[in-house]
């Protein structure tokens, strides 16, 4: 009997063992699974750092950066070799690959919306500049306006059962202003099917996308770069979604006539754009989006920006001033914090009234 009245104690004992143990073993797996993976590459003439949260993240990060570097191989213009600048002789190319299809539809339809501002057929200018690979140089006002007759992407034709693109006579395109959003876009649906918790995938902090959540679930802290520090100008504090920035002190030179012109170009003159804006950083829920809207609002200027918001809606912006001060829209008031060189900053929140 008394035997008989431990034995049940030391199988209720056993059991309870066992599931402390097989806890601790689940808890011990989880630890593992939240565990940070890391990579870096070059791709698309920047540098990448991407971060993978628990899951197959290991795995997640290799078909990320084959994801990344293969949409480099087809979408760049400076590999001679790449779909894009194959098309881009021709003319017209049939049966492009399902991605170099996907992001040129896509980019139309951006571009359409985004109105005069926004012009994937810029390349001729581009090239003119030198921005992308060439020399730098200024271009005559008798050129530019030569070239800007080859420019509008409202004649580019597609036709989706064969995958063919047909440009207007003279036309190239340049995808710059949206292949990274793309590509971060894509690469989110990596670490989604990878089971991971979450990722904050950096493709050049021109484009981040913070996915899922953090080990400790506290907010992503993305830096907003200060253009003439090393320090930030700021911290935005984001659940996810993606940060992206355009800024003329990404890629630019200085004339013989001491003028700084830089990579991002009105479509309507050819010329850098340049309405008092030194960046704007766009918060939006996918990366293709924000990353054409920085380059299109950094275009619009101030004013139109806020306009081009209030008709459209789905996203917020952060506009950093040459004079210093920062404009703010409502839900990106919430969510930034200015810091260093702008913690003083004179914060604007009504451009428009
Ligand atoms: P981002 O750094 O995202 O603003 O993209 C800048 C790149 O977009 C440039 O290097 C060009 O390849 C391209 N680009 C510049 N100006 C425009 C524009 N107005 N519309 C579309 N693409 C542009
Ligand atoms: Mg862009």
């Amino acid at each position: 009997m008394h035997t008989a009245e431990r034995k049940p104690n030391n199988s209720f004992f056993a059991r309870i063992l066992a599931a402390v143990s097989a806890l601790a073993f689940c808890l011990a797996l989880s630890g593992c699974r939240s565990e940070m993976h890391e990579r870096e590459l070059f791709a698309m003439d920047t540098f990448m750092s991407l971060r993978v949260y628990g899951g197959e993240a290991e795995s997640a990060l290799g078909e990320i950066s084959e994801l990344i570097t293969r949409l480099d191989g087809l979408l760049s213009v400076t590999n001679d070799e790449s779909e894009l600048s194959r098309l881009n002789r021709a003319g017209k190319a049939e049966g492009l690959s399902p991605e170099t299809f996907d992001i040129i539809r896509r980019a139309l339809e951006f571009s359409e919306s985004a109105g005069a501002c926004f012009d994937v057929t810029l390349r001729p200018v581009m090239r003119a500049w030198g921005f992308t690979g060439g020399k730098h140089r200024i271009p005559s006002a008798d050129e530019l306006s030569s070239l800007l007759e080859k420019v509008g992407d409202g004649g580019v034709v597609l036709d989706s059962e064969s995958r063919s693109v047909t440009l207007p006579d003279g036309a190239e395109l340049d995808l710059g202003a949206l292949a990274k959003g793309y590509a971060a876009d894509e690469a989110a649906k990596l670490v989604n099917a990878g089971g991971c918790t979450g990722a904050l995938l950096n493709l050049g902090s021109s484009t981040i996308l913070a996915i899922g959540s953090k080990p400790d679930k506290s907010k992503w802290r993305i830096a907003v770069k200060d253009p003439a520090g090393s320090d930030a100008a700021g911290v935005v504090a984001i659940e996810h979604g993606a940060v992206s920035t355009s800024g003329g002190y990404e890629r630019c030179f200085t004339g013989p006539d001491g003028r700084t012109y830089w990579h991002i170009i009105d479509p309507r003159t050819g010329l850098p754009a340049s309405n008092g804006i030194v960046s704007v950083t766009v918060l939006t829920e996918d990366a293709f989006t924000g990353d054409g809207l920085s380059t299109a609002l950094f275009v619009m200027g101030p004013e139109d920006a806020e306009k081009y918001r209030r008709t459209h809606g789905g996203f917020e912006f952060i506009m950093l001033m040459e004079d210093g001060s920062i404009f703010l829209t409502p839900e990106a008031a919430k969510v930034f914090t200015p810091q260093g060189a702008y913690a003083q900053a004179e914060i604007v929140t009504a451009l428009i009234p």
